[in-house]
């Protein structure tokens, strides 16, 4: 089977990586929906709350700034390596990642080839002018003043990821579906493809017909569809690095 993997990345030129939560554990960075997940411990906050409600805000800005101080400091891993390594060799049309852990940036994938449908931790952006910035300079105006930080516009900062009751933005997601529909293969890394509309975008690139793969420990939703070319279960870390060298030397 990883020979096939091998082969599959080795014949195509634009590759369309879709990947999930299961690429970053081994940086350290807990799967929300596992037994661990902080979603099960803590009041989510709406992103209607978050504009309206001071409090609300705060309860935001305190999540966030547990998780940074967790996890925050989490460095890529040789997942998010390698696929820089294909970028480097222009096999990659798109990474489309559903984490908001920042790795593929911090690894080095160029903006023009991330889409990150969920946002992305790494940044602060304002809500009224849409400025991004570090979050290190809000998160010390937080903890030294408890008040939510604001932009120089007046308008509230909030991470950059995308809140529950948050609309994705329709710019990224039309990248990552023109990607899925030129792309020669697409890999599904570390997902279970059940949350939508993002698995639907490595869905659509086999819809042509495209070769479809898919590496996960554990089920995925999308196992049993008969457009799977290849589907490997066990650590992406363990496999999909190894094969990424091996097709870059072939
Ligand atoms: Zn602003």
């Amino acid at each position: 089977m990883i020979d096939k993997l091998v082969d599959l990345i080795t014949a195509a030129e634009r590759i369309l990586v879709f990947t999930g939560a299961g690429i970053s554990t081994a940086s350290g960075i807990p799967d929300y929906r596992g037994p661990q997940g902080v979603w099960k411990t803590r009041t989510p906050v709406f992103y209607d709350e978050f504009m309206t409600s001071v409090d609300r805000r705060r309860d935001y800005w305190q999540q966030k700034m547990e998780d940074a101080e967790e996890w925050g400091a989490a460095e890529p891993n040789e997942v998010h390596r390698a696929l820089v390594r294909l970028e480097r060799v222009d096999k990659i049309e798109m990474v489309v990642t559903q984490n908001v852990d920042g790795l593929h940036a911090a690894a080095g994938t160029s903006r023009e080839k991330l889409v990150e449908i969920h946002g992305t931790n790494r940044e602060i952006e304002c809500q009224t002018c849409r400025e991004r910035s570090a979050p290190e300079p809000h998160f010390a105006t937080f903890r030294e003043t408890g008040d939510p930080p604001l932009c120089h516009c007046g308008g509230y900062l909030k991470p950059a990821t995308i809140s529950f009751g948050q609309n994705l933005r329709a710019d990224e997601m039309a990248r990552a579906f023109d990607a899925a529909d030129r792309c020669d293969l697409a890999m599904a890394l570390g997902s279970t493809l059940t949350v939508n509309p993002a698995a639907s975008v490595p869905l659509y690139a086999t819809e042509r017909g495209t070769p479809y793969v898919i590496v996960n420990r554990g089920e995925t939703a999308h196992d049993r569809l008969r457009t799977v070319t290849l589907r490997i279960d066990g650590d992406v870390g363990a496999i999909v690095p190894g094969a990424i060298e091996r097709a870059l030397a072939a």
